[in-house]
């Protein structure tokens, strides 16, 4: 049975490893029925819409072989901006588990509460969580100092 706290683990080694690589350390996790279908860190150098979330979505999507990803969960250390809330919403998956709030483009809680909204047609149980915060914080000054 993994933990949540196991998973975050898993994205602090991968963050990490993305900054390694130039990439900015944002990795994204999809587990259903408790088992870690896919994983992807942001690439973002070349394009900039290829969000680690919507990376791992599209692999989820990939490995089910199915419309929608209800009970999924995705796990990432940054809350997803405004683009990926909507795409979470869109494929149905059922919750989100995040480290830190992201001022600027946060779409779950800081700017819109979109997996939330009761005008849109699904909702997503989003949950903060405080693992590893302070590496990632720091992981994410060092990208971008
Ligand atoms: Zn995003």
């Amino acid at each position: 049975m993994l933990s949540d706290k196991e998973i975050f683990e898993i994205i602090l080694k991968e963050c990490k490893k993305a900054l390694k690589k130039c990439e900015i350390p944002i990795c994204a996790i999809i587990t259903y029925e408790n088992k870690i279908i896919s994983k992807a860190i942001n690439r973002t150098k070349n394009n900039v819409l290829e969000h680690a979330e919507i990376i791992a979505i599209k692999k989820a999507f990939r490995k089910l072989n199915r419309k929608f990803l209800n009970g999924c969960k995705i796990y990432v250390n940054l809350e997803p901006c405004i683009m990926c809330s909507f795409a979470i919403v869109l494929s149905r998956l059922s919750e989100i588990v995040y480290v830190l709030r992201e001022p600027k483009f946060g779409g779950t809680y800081s700017l819109y509460q979109i997996p939330s909204d009761i005008r849109l047609n699904h909702r997503v149980v989003v949950r903060k969580v405080n693992y590893f915060e302070n590496e990632f914080i720091e992981l994410l000054k060092l990208k971008f100092q």
